[in-house]
């Protein structure tokens, strides 16, 4: 059964060597692009690539504003910054993750509340955010504590994994009725949508990722969505280093941050957001290559939820348990098909096993038996 899995990828991929899990591809504007922009002398945090990619990025994530960052870290931990998180606040998040969505909560003194994900979504779960808040949590003065901690809750952060959606509209709607205020991390979700509507753009701020495993990159980079015009001044404002506008005066109103993304990267993720269009269709293409191959066999083909229309960043495959999944993890990665588990779960890293957390069985059942396949745009 694995030689035929591993013969399936390399015919999909039309080749005998190593497949890697994620590769980027750079076939359009991007290289004139990024030689235009060296020829400008304008690389740095200076340029028009910048600007272009903001109001191109905005529009085609149907969002009022976008700003360009760094990286997503960098963007998860201003807009945590613009949410009001601070010092000894409590911000819910799902242990299924990646850390930059902890690291983020924690640069801010604040502390991750760990919620359990929907086995079919792998996203933060409604019913269970629900039921747990209900238990635990209690409104004050349009502020949401914990009733146990006494701590604000100060936000929270689903994340939409691989690139499949949550059930982001109920997360909202729960969060609102608890005033507690909502950032994505859409940072694999790029161009996947639910109910018609881009994910990033039903929180009050979404954040993406640019990094060089993404579907697209800037070979670093992040943004910040949001509709809030307030809010994305802010955002720009404090990526910025906080500069007052002047002809030559260097004025600063508040500490700030040097988050912005540069031109030189700018130029590059502007040539690959005009490909992506191209690259979700194709994913969407090799994911029902993979469903098919799939059926009726002991292992499970994540397919995206109901209302949904994922990118199929990273194509996700269930093992029947955790021994299984480590005997085809050596398996695929013995015969020159990468592949890998689901990062450990948050609440069990060193930093933040003594977090608050709803029970997380649905968290650790996927966490036993996710792999990520081979899932670049193929030829
Ligand atoms: C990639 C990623 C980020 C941000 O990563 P950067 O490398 O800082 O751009 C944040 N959250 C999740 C879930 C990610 O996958």
């Amino acid at each position: 059964m694995y030689n035929d899995i591993v013969n399936f990828i390399q015919d999909i991929y039309k080749t005998k060597a190593f497949i890697p899990l994620h590769v980027p591809v750079f076939k359009g504007n991007e290289k004139a692009y990024v030689i235009d922009a060296i020829d400008s002398t304008f690389v740095s945090s200076i340029g028009e690539y910048v600007n272009r990619f903001e109001d191109e990025f905005a529009k085609k994530v149907r969002s009022k504003y976008a700003i360009a960052t760094v990286n997503g870290t960098s963007a998860l931990h201003i807009a945590l910054l613009l949410l009001g998180v601070k010092e000894d606040t409590e911000v819910i998040t799902q242990p299924l993750t990646f850390i930059a969505t902890c690291n983020a909560i924690n640069y801010l003194g604040a502390k991750p509340h760990f919620v359990d994900v929907d086995k079919d979504s792998m996203g933060l779960s409604p019913t269970i955010l629900k039921a747990h808040l209900t238990k635990y949590a209690q409104v004050k003065n349009g502020k949401c504590y914990n009733k146990i901690t006494k701590r604000r809750i100060s936000a929270c952060v689903p994340m939409h994994t691989f690139g499949h959606a949550s059930r982001i509209d109920e997360i909202v709607a729960i969060c609102d009725a608890f005033r507690i205020p909502v950032l994505e991390d859409a940072a694999e979700s790029l161009g996947s949508l639910y109910k018609n509507q881009n994910l990033g753009t039903f929180g009050k701020l979404g954040v993406f990722s640019f990094n060089g495993n993404k579907i697209i990159t800037a070979g670093g980079g992040g943004a910040i969505v949001t509709d809030d015009a307030e809010l994305a001044k802010r955002a720009k404002h404090l990526t910025t280093t906080a500069k007052l506008p002047h002809r030559y005066e260097y004025a600063h109103d508040e500490i700030g941050y040097n988050y912005r993304m540069p031109n030189l990267n700018a130029a590059l993720l502007v040539g690959q957001l005009e490909k992506l269009d191209s690259f979700v269709k194709n994913k969407r293409e090799l994911a029902k290559k993979y469903e098919t191959f799939f059926q009726g066999s002991t292992i499970a083909f994540k397919t995206e939820i109901k209302h949904s229309h994922s990118n199929y960043w990273l194509n996700v495959l269930l093992l029947e348990d955790k021994i299984q999944r480590d005997i085809f993890l050596n398996f695929m990665n013995d015969n020159g098909i990468m592949s890998r588990p689901v990062w450990q779960l948050m609440n069990t890293m060193r930093m933040f096993e003594n977090s608050e957390k709803s029970p997380l069985v649905n968290s650790k059942w996927l966490a036993d038996r996710i792999v990520n396949i081979p899932s670049s745009i193929t030829p």
